[in-house]
Formats: structure tokens, sequence, C-alpha cells
């Protein structure tokens, strides 16, 4: 028999095998094999749960050893697999093949829900392990495999009646089903908007390409950018597959049919809270985003340490954490979506008005957010505060789904599935490359305007979401010039001081 439980490492993690051994000697318990605090504290919710159950408790020395031995385990999830690799090694229930087991133990022998049931069965499904004993309250998650023979019960004891009558199931295998599209008419009917505005985030909604918005108070930039969230594509089933697997981690309410996420986290939440870690390595805000959206609402108001984390998994859609000589890693293929005032005190930009921050302190403003982090910022939006702006047009909005929906096609029909943000731009100007002129166009913006490679990049990926858009092959002059467009905003580009 092998009882296996289960512990995260990243995004990843490894089953492990908890071995009993009992033996004559002063009575007591220990566990080996690098316990965290809320491990070994199990050996006493184990003691009294049994004990409020009717178990006997061993009257000899009891080792638990959870190999293997060098993988730090945390969490209260090992109780479950600890007590009932006890109940086995003391004869209390029959020896069953390999099995995974997962979950909390209250002390009055009832099971509690833990964080991670997803990838751990996935993971001891993986090893040809498709046998799991689980809390009730982890069933419905379970059911997101399929194949997998489980017995669950809300406490110890009717666990053990189930085992010993060997009442399994088999889990249906819901999958992750695809969503609908939020109901634009309900979430935007009451959207003053800007001409064009709803058409730029379109673009954006569609290629996945970030985005900052930026001018005084007023100007309806954090409405525009949750209102980005309705125009966002439902997950395709691979995406809410990871998107499910990373909830799971966070402990946060599992469904089949994730939402696309969009976290927006508040500026003075720690780091931990942000991009991951904190006593048992779980992912932050920045992962739970992945394959969605992470707005942060005046950005230059978070710590520089946090908004200088993103700029790598901007790059390659990778969060790495490093601590206690370990590293793990979480998948982090956001959208960022940041809001800005133009100046500390935000009279900047007003057409009337006088700001009264100088230059240095403009400067030292928006050297929060730094040069680097703006530079992966595909679409700059200025809105003035003082122009004018109209209720939502529902007929152009109803055209512009039309067009969400010619991208979302192309996209489904390529062999990347990704969004253009993050498509390789070589396979992009592979498939359809530019045009002398337009070649020409694009190296003179790049050097006119002094713009990384990364810049050039940005134009190309944002060019072929346009074309995508109008349900074309070829990239046209006018995608181009949008593109940069997009990337050189009307409005004072304070970043440039
Ligand atoms: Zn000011």
């Amino acid at each position: 028999m092998s009882v296996f439980g289960f512990v995260a490492l990243g995004y990843e993690g490894e089953l492990v095998r908890v071995e009993v051994d009992v033996r004559p000697g002063i009575p007591g318990m220990e566990i080996v094999g690098l316990p965290s605090g809320a491990v070994r504290e199990a050996r006493e919710r184990i003691r009294i749960a049994w004990k409020n159950t009717g178990f006997k408790f061993p009257q000899e020395r009891t080792l638990v050893n959870l190999s293997p031995a060098d993988l730090p385990k945390t969490g209260a999830g090992f109780d479950l697999p600890m007590a009932l690799a006890l109940l086995e090694a003391t004869g209390q229930v029959p020896t069953v093949p390999s099995y995974l087991a997962l979950g909390e133990l209250a002390l009055d022998g009832s099971l509690r829900r833990v964080a991670g049931i997803l990838p751990a069965l996935a993971k001891a499904s993986e090893l040809g392990i498709k046998r799991a004993l689980l809390p009730s309250a982890c069933q419905e998650e379970a059911e997101a495999l399929s194949g997998i023979e489980f017995i669950s019960a809300p406490n110890l004891s009717e666990l053990v009646e189930n085992l010993k009558s060997q009442c399994w199931r088999t889990t249906r295998g819901m999958g992750v089903l695809e969503r609908r599209r939020l109901d634009v008419d309900a979430q935007l009917g009451n959207w003053r908007t800007r001409p064009g505005l709803n058409e730029v985030l379109a673009v954006a909604a569609a290629g996945g390409h970030s985005v900052l918005l930026y001018g005084p108070p007023g100007g309806g930039k954090t409405v525009a950018a949750r209102n980005l969230r309705v125009l966002t594509p439902p997950l395709e089933p691979d995406e809410a597959w990871e998107v499910a697997r990373l909830k799971s981690l966070r402990g946060e309410e599992n469904h089949y049919y994730p939402e696309v996420p969009f976290r927006e986290p508040h500026h003075a939440a720690n780091l931990a809270g942000l991009v991951g870690g904190g006593r048992s390595w779980e992912p932050g805000e920045a992962s739970l985003a992945h394959r969605g959206i992470l707005f942060l609402d005046e950005a230059p108001q978070f710590a520089p340490s946090f908004l200088q984390t993103l700029r790598e998994p901007l790059e390659d859609g990778w969060l790495r954490l490093a601590r206690a000589g370990r590293q793990v890693s979480y998948p982090a293929r956001f959208q960022l979506v940041m809001t800005a005032n133009a100046c500390p005190c935000g009279q900047a930009g007003r057409t009337k008005g006088v700001c009264l921050c100088g230059a240095q302190t403009i400067r030292r403003y928006w050297d929060r957010l730094g040069g680097a982090l703006i530079d992966r910022v595909d679409i700059r939006i200025f809105l003035n505060a003082e122009a004018e702006s109209a209720p939502l047009d529902l007929q152009e909005m109803k055209k512009t789904l039309v067009r969400l929906e010619n991208a979302l096609e192309r996209r489904r029909s390529r062999k990347s599935q990704e969004k253009n943000a993050w498509r390789d731009w070589r396979e992009v100007l592979d498939s359809t490359p530019l045009l002398t002129s337009q070649k020409n166009l694009w190296k003179e913006t790049l050097h006119r305007e002094d713009w990384s490679s990364r810049g050039g990049v940005s134009l190309i990926r944002m060019a072929r979401t346009l074309a995508d858009l109008d349900d074309r092959d070829q990239i046209r002059d006018e995608d181009l010039l949008r593109a940069i467009s997009f990337r050189k905003p009307a409005g004072e580009q304070y970043w440039q001081n």
C-alpha cells in the first residue's frame, strides 16, 4: 500500500509518499521529512480527532516519514494522508493500492477543503495513481478531471466507513467549459465614452495588448479600463484549464467555466500577495491574472519594486520566485492595464487649471513606473477631462463585436493560439510579410521616435491585430500608422521628460 500527499511547488508540484512505522517503545509520534509547523501540528489534530471519533491511537513509538525527504512540506493538507496511513499501519482500515489523499482534519473529525486539489489530482493521474480520498468539499473540484476513482466524505469516520465498504465512485470529467461573452448591452449601456475610445480598447482586447490610460482625474480612465473586461473574448478551453488550476492553488472557489480573470489589487497590498510566495508559496495577483487582465489603478502608487517585477512576466509570461534556496514559477501571461494621473496634483494635462508640481516632481512621479515598464506597454491613451463624452453608440458597438469575432476566429485558425501580444513577431511576418515600403516606414519610425526594438515588435503585433479585426491576411499601411498612433498618443508623453 502507498498513501500519497501533495506539495505544490509553484504551478507544478510533487507527490509525497507517507510512510508509517509503529514499533515497541515509548509512546509518541514523530514526523520526519522537512515538515513545516502546520504539518507538525497535524500530530495533535490527528490525536484529538481520533479520540473524538473512536479510533485507537497507537500506544507505541510511531514514526511518520514524508518522502522525498529534501522537499519542504507545507499546509494542513497532510492531515488526511497521515491519518489514513496511521489507520492502515494499525490495521484499522483495509489496505488499498496506491492512492492520493488530501484534506485538513478538524478536532471533531470533520474534513476541510484544502488548496491545490486540481494540480494534485492531475499530477497523480500523470503518474498512474487514479484513486483519491478527499473531503466532500473537494468533490466538485475533482469532477473536472475524468477517470479518477474517489471516495469522499464530510468527516473521517464516514470516509473510513466508505473505504471499508469500498464505495469508490468515478469522476465525470466535466472539464472546463467555455463561457459566453459578457452581456455587452447590460454592462456597457450606461457608458459615456470618447469618440474612438472603444475602438482602441477593442484592439487591446483582441490582441491582448497592454494599455496605459493617463491624464487628469475625471477623464474616465478607470471606467474605460474596467470596461475592457467586457470586450475581452471568453477563455479558450486550454486557457480556462490553466486558470482553474491557478485558482485551485490559491484555494479560491473553482468552477468548470472560469471567467476571464480580472484582478484589481490595491496598491497597499503586500509584495507576496501581489507576485506570490508567502508561507505556502501561493500564486499572487499577477499570476491569478494569467490569461486575463491585471489592472493597476493609479499605477504610480504601487511600490516601484513590485512594478519592476512585472517586467519579466511581460517578456516571457512567467513569474519566478526564489525563496530559501528554491525557485518556483507561476504562469503570469497577463494583459497589463494601468491608469495614471499626469502628475501628482492631477492638474497637468488640463486645458484650464494650473499644475504646481514642477518638472522635477513630475519626473520623479513617472520614474516610479520607469521607462523600461512603459516600454512594454503597447497602447498609451491620453484622456483629457475636458474633452466631450457621449453615451456609447450600441449600434457601433455591435459592429465592434463582429470585428472582435473576426479576430478570434483568425486566432483559432492559427497554429499558435496565443494572442498577438504574445506571438513571436518573426512568425507574424513569416505568414504575412510587410511590403518594402512598409518596412521602410517601420524602420524610419523607430529611428525618428528613438524607440527600442521592443517598440518595433509591438508595432508589428498591433498592426497584425488591426488586420485581424478587419479579417484581412495582409497588413496595410493604415494598420501600421494606427499602431504608431497607439504607441505615440496625442497628449504629452510625460515619461520621456
Ligand atoms: Zn501637478
